[in-house]
């Protein structure tokens, strides 16, 4: 929580700051009402949000004098309303041997760094794991997988840049069921100068771990970046309806960080959103708390 904290400092406190300037020795009125909302709007948070986070304070203290901190409390609570049913924990199903993770999301996200993290979250819990180098358009990507494979004590399946991702998919899915590994974690690429040829690359690697064990992908994790703010929203769409994400991870809370966006995706989507990635290393990766989360932003 203090990582967060401190890592969501930028956003939270442009809106702690905002409300303490709006708020002090004033009314709740149309004036400071609207200065309210641009703050809030300012820091990604959406405009649906901001109008229904400034009517809730509005109810009942209209016309009145309030102190900045009750409304950071009263937004911190309201934050929590639309973060608190998003708030979910990823379960692994472990009747599925193994249970497939695809892992997407746009190039430079933490698609591989997450992954990473989450091989070593997963082996700590003494499940076994197994990685797929699927971004085989950028050797780099192959080689930082390999990298956290060596780190984690993770064996991952790579072919050579340049490979079919459909057919890495299917091989490493097939050498997963045979070694009887827990959780296969598959990297997929995240290019999206070319979008459709891309969309048409994760589709085909759904399509062919179907035909290897038809109730999988069993979750479609979705890796964004908090510092690209409201693309973010363009991203959920994106990929949402091509490879079927059933829920989120945000890194880079840690850095200059507009955590705000996350409350517009929530509020539009209502996709789970499991994890918050708040640094490099290991341990970075944090279960998402929508109590946290909302607090850090008030300010
Ligand atoms: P990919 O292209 O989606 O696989 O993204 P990478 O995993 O390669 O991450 C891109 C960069 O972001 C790397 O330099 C990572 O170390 C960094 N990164 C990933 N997650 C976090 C995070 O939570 N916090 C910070 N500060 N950096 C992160």
């Amino acid at each position: 929580f203090q990582r967060l904290r401190t890592g969501l400092l930028r956003s939270s406190s442009a809106i702690g700051e905002g409300i303490t300037s709006i708020f002090t020795k004033r009314k709740l009125d149309d004036e400071t009402l609207e200065e309210l909302e641009n703050v809030l709007i300012q820091a990604d948070l959406g405009v649906a949000t901001a109008m229904a986070i400034t009517e809730a304070l509005a109810k009942g203290r209209y016309g009145k004098d309030i102190a900045p901190e009750e409304v950071k409390t009263i937004l911190a609570s309201e934050v929590t309303k639309v973060l608190g049913p998003v708030a979910e924990p990823l379960t692994i199903d472990t009747s599925k041997k193994p249970f497939v993770l695809l892992v997407v999301g746009v190039n430079g996200s933490g698609k591989t760094t997450t992954i990473g993290k989450l091989a070593a979250k997963f082996r700590a819990e003494g499940k076994s794991v197994m990685m797929a180098a699927g971004d085989t358009f950028r050797a780099a990507a192959i080689e930082q997988l390999k990298v956290w494979g060596e780190r984690t004590g993770t064996p991952v399946i790579a072919r050579d840049v340049g490979s079919d991702a459909a057919g890495l998919a299917f091989d490493a899915l097939k050498a997963a069921q045979e070694q009887n590994v827990d959780v296969l974690l598959v990297d997929t690429a995240g290019r999206l100068q070319n979008k459709a040829e891309l969309m048409a690359e994760l589709e085909k690697v759904i399509r062919v771990i179907r035909k290897v064990d038809p109730s999988a992908p069993h979750a479609s994790l979705l890796v964004l970046d908090a510092t690209t703010g409201q693309n973010a929203l363009n991203q959920v769409e994106v990929f949402g309806r091509t490879a079927g994400v059933t829920g989120l991870a945000m890194t880079k809370l840690d850095g200059t960080a507009r955590g705000g966006i996350l409350v517009a995706i929530s509020a539009k989507f209502k996709l789970p959103v499991h994890f918050i990635g708040v640094g490099e290393g290991i341990d970075d990766l944090e279960p998402f708390k929508a109590e946290d989360f909302a607090k850090a932003i008030a300010g």
